[in-house]
């Protein structure tokens, strides 16, 4: 069938009760791209018409090196994301009831991350997106529809995703920044660096709600002690700070820009957009901001490496409780990033649980040992780095405890850097006998096959009660704030590094996915996980379900599935 099939069938059932839309379900040749009615929406109030395009690069002209490596790839289908989505918009007329006129993609913010809603192919791009099919009250406004899906999609198509209409050096930035971006995160490991902030960089986001870049802003400048360069395949040689392996302490006033920085870090493991102000500032791929966050549930967690006998004798070692602490729901956060295999943890004092952190000398007085479960991470954190190779960045600007097991001290001083590594061990008494506390790093999970948490399959079943409808319809996200998984909800809004409503919806098919493939049943939760995430990254997004999803890290995915309340462990 084609474009006139379709207007043709539009203007036949105009005025006819909205169902008679479903008619139109389907494939249209529109010449140049090809259209796909993929589902069609009940009612002009329910969720939008999904429908799909292909483009053949030989019509759109996309040149082949914006495609050419995956992080090219996904810098260029998000530029193709945000054109197609500003097209929308212009479009967009809204006109009748419900959704009636609706035109949308799903926007990228300032990460570049793979997407199901574009996927650049070999030979086409397929662009996937949401339509208000046009009624007055439940009657179809066929003409409207026809106007829409045959004069206006092809304009969109046009201005949006036809290289010679688009504006080439914008396009080719997206796919640069990404490749940077990545080559520098290749990097790190090898120069063995946590992180690398490039001179430049701008920091600060403009409100709490709005991710742009601060107008204004200082702009990050390296200490000489920490400046180190990269040769970059597009942007030629920057420098900017390294942060080495081991462990970081960044200090200094309330408002010189510490969370700031930590923040910036932890975004650092996705890639940035041109001009975001954070596209050089890069952290590895498994950092994890590890938070307090209590009332949260821990299923069988081992926690004695910081917390040991509990009062009425309860059983640290495998910590289960409904409604956390703020100091053991951070050290489940810990353990629980361990296990993943994570090798880079970063820490907040303002989101951070103190007993966990630090207990100073007064108080170890006043209170004696055996009546204290918390080892605080202060006496763990050195081993933590020499025994089991994971490296700490913590933002602590209220105690100089951590001034002895930091190997690197940066200080900010109105949001420019020092190196008081010096200064603060000048400081540090070295008759006082160390503290530090060793770990046994056999008998911490470091690796996700080496955690002895395996789910009982049943509880984490969401078709328990459903006599056996399919999983994906059980497993329902609303935002990027919570998952509903059976009958139970999972608390997505504390999770640092969860920064996309699509990334929940990824983080919902793939648990569905693990679950219809039995992976709980014969692995550790945290391998089942991972072996999820290989089968996800192994085809593009959309293989994994329909919706529009983003990228997501195996470190989101466990933190998802450790807050499920219904979740047993083995
Ligand atoms: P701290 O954690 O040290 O108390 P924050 O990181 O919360 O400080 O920063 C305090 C304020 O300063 C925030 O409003 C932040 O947006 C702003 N800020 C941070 N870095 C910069 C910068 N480089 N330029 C301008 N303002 C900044
Ligand atoms: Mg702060």
């Amino acid at each position: 069938m084609t474009n006139h099939d379709l207007e043709t069938l539009l203007h036949r059932i105009d005025g006819r009760p909205y169902p008679a839309y479903k008619d139109t379900r389907g494939t249209y040749e529109f010449g140049d791209f090809t259209l796909s009615i993929d589902k069609v929406q009940g009612d002009p109030f329910a969720s939008p018409s999904r429908l799909s395009i292909i483009v053949p690069h030989a019509d759109s002209e996309l040149p082949a090196d914006l495609f050419a490596s995956p992080s090219r790839r996904t810098g260029t289908e998000n530029f193709l994301a945000l054109a197609f989505s500003r097209a929308c918009h212009r479009a967009s007329a809204h006109s009748g009831s419900g959704k009636s006129g609706l035109i949308a993609i799903d926007t990228p913010g300032q990460e570049l991350l793979a997407r199901s809603c574009v996927e650049i192919g070999d030979t086409e791009t397929i662009v996937r997106f949401a339509v208000g099919l046009p009624a007055n009250g439940r009657r179809i406004r066929g003409r409207s529809a026809a106007d829409l899906l045959t004069r206006d999609l092809p304009d969109i198509i046009d201005s949006a995703l036809y290289y010679p209409n688009l504006d080439a050096n914008e396009i080719r930035a997206f796919a640069e920044t990404a490749e940077d971006a990545d080559f520098i995160r290749a990097e790190l490991s090898s120069r063995k660096l946590v992180s690398f902030v490039a001179d430049g960089a701008i920091l600060p986001r403009a409100s709490g709600i709005d991710e742009r870049p601060m107008p204004n802003a200082v702009p990050f400048q390296s200490p000489d002690s920490l400046r180190q360069s990269f040769d970059l395949p597009n942007a030629g040689t920057v420098s900017g700070m390294a942060i080495p392996e081991g462990v970081t302490l960044i200090v200094g006033g309330g408002y010189h820009g510490k969370s700031t920085l930590l923040n910036a870090l932890e975004r650092g493991v996705y890639n940035h957009q041109p001009a975001d102000g954070r596209e050089l500032v890069i952290a590895r791929a498994d950092a994890n901001k590890v938070r307090a966050e209590d009332g949260r549930s821990v299923a069988k967690v081992d926690l004695s490496p910081f917390i040991g006998q509990l009062p009425g004798g309860k059983d640290s070692t495998a910590f289960t409780t409904e409604n956390a602490s703020g100091s053991s729901s951070q050290a489940a956060a810990i353990i629980e990033a361990l296990e993943t295999g994570s090798k880079a943890l970063l820490l907040d004092e303002d989101i951070s649980a103190t007993n966990l952190l630090i207990r100073d000398a007064r108080m170890q007085q006043l209170i004696a040992p055996d009546k204290e479960p918390i080892t605080p991470f202060v006496q763990r954190v050195r081993s933590l780095y020499e025994d089991c190779g994971v490296s700490t960045i913590l933002v602590l600007g209220g105690s100089g405890d951590y001034f002895e097991p930091a190997d690197l001290v940066i200080g900010l001083d109105n949001y420019i850097p020092k190196d008081l590594t010096q200064e603060a061990k000048k400081l540090c008494d070295p008759q006082t006998a160390s503290n530090d506390l060793k770990l046994d790093p056999s008998k911490i999970a470091l690796q996700p096959d080496q955690s002895n948490r395996s789910a009982n399959p049943v509880s984490i079943n969401p078709y328990t009660h459903s006599r056996g409808r399919p999983a994906r319809s059980r497993i329902k996200t609303r935002d990027a704030r919570s998952l509903t998984f059976g009958e139970n909800e999972i608390d997505l809004s504390l999770i640092p590094q969860l920064v996309d409503n699509s990334q929940a919806r990824a983080i919902g098919a793939a648990l569905a996915y693990a679950v219809e493939n039995r992976f709980f049943e014969t692995h550790p939760l945290p391998e089942a996980l991972e072996k999820t995430i290989a089968a996800a990254n192994s085809h593009r997004l959309s293989h994994l379900a329909p919706g529009d999803l983003a990228q997501i890290r195996l470190q989101e995915l466990a933190a998802s599935l450790n807050r499920l309340r219904s979740l047993r462990i083995k």
